[in-house]
């Protein structure tokens, strides 16, 4: 391990001592036990791993992206389509070297990239495994695959740790992140990160690799993905996130606009989520993105 990365990963570790690991600043010692709003202590916990085949085409390839899921959760989202992971936190405890020999078997298996789901309060542990994986050989590219309420202190100790960021920017204004997520701030951390996010790695880079038998596949290899999840009766404030990365990022940025809404975990409480989204919805999602000069979309 470089003595550069060895900085950082201590740097990151400090942080856990009085956690400021995400904007909540809950100050919790998790290197002694304790836990804060995301649940999770001094180790990893780790839901599951393996090869997914339900992400974007630029990151599943042929065969599959290298997902590792981990347990807990820095958002409460109420509508959480993931809330056995994110809020019960199913999933095991796991240690740097054992979380680091998950990144190896996936890129034994042929997966064209390591998908760290929900990494954020982890990225102590997971810095660590990084660097002990690319020290026994990891190639292949690392994907951050977040929440967008993420400390820009953090991700700039990431800096060459990650090559593909992909925050799912989930609301274009503070207000639906205090009352359906738990955080008072969201847009205002999440555009912060962004920016960060695309300072350090600039627009998605798709190349054609090959794979065998005289065939090629288009995948990403660095740059910034943003995932965008419509809401009913624009809860997301749609409008404002692609505004934002037309406008701010760059107009040339990769984006998923998702339609998969449905209401899970506790969206029944609050009538305006307990919808699925209508085709129309979704078309004035697109239009928007395209009026506003957007241009790369996942498929
Ligand atoms: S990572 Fe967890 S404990 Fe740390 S500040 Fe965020 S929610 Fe709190």
């Amino acid at each position: 391990m470089s003595e550069v990365w060895a900085e950082r990963i201590a740097s990151l570790y400090d942080m856990m001592q009085r956690c400021t690991l995400c904007p909540r600043r809950c100050g919790v010692d998790r290197l002694k036990g304790e836990s804060g709003v995301c649940g999770i202590g001094a180790d990893a916990v780790v839901s599951s791993y393996g090869p997914h085949f339900g992400e974007e085409s630029v990151l599943v390839g042929r065969c599959g992206s290298g997902t590792i899921f981990f347990a807990g959760c820095n958002l409460k989202c109420v509508f959480c389509q993931n809330y056995d992971i994110s809020h019960l936190r199913r999933g095991g405890v796991v240690t740097t070297g054992e979380l680091a020999g998950m990144m190896l078997r996936l890129a034994e298996r042929g997966c064209h990239n390591i998908n760290l789901v929900t990494p954020t309060h982890q990225v102590a542990r997971i810095a660590e495994a990084l660097s002990i994986a690319r020290g026994m050989g990891l190639e292949v590219p690392v994907v951050y695959n977040c929440g967008g309420y993420e400390s820009v202190d953090v991700l700039k100790l990431l800096e060459g740790f990650v090559d593909i960021y992909m925050p799912d920017i989930k609301y274009g204004d503070n207000e639906p992140g205090k009352k359906y997520s738990g955080v008072s701030d969201y847009w205002d951390r999440c555009r912060e990160a962004v920016r960060e996010m695309h300072r350090q790695v600039g627009d998605l880079q798709v190349s054609s690799q090959p794979i065998g038998a005289g065939q090629t596949v288009s995948l990403a290899t660095k740059g910034l993905l943003v995932r965008h999840l419509v809401m009913p009766n624009n809860i997301a404030r749609t409008d404002k996130v692609l505004e934002f990365l037309a406008n701010e990022i760059s107009k040339d940025t990769y984006v998923n606009i998702m339609s998969q809404y449905r209401p899970e975990w506790q969206a029944s409480r609050f009538p305006e989520l307990n919808r699925r989204i209508t085709h129309a919805e979704y078309v004035e999602a697109f239009r928007k993105a395209e009026q506003l000069g957007l241009h790369r979309f996942a498929d």
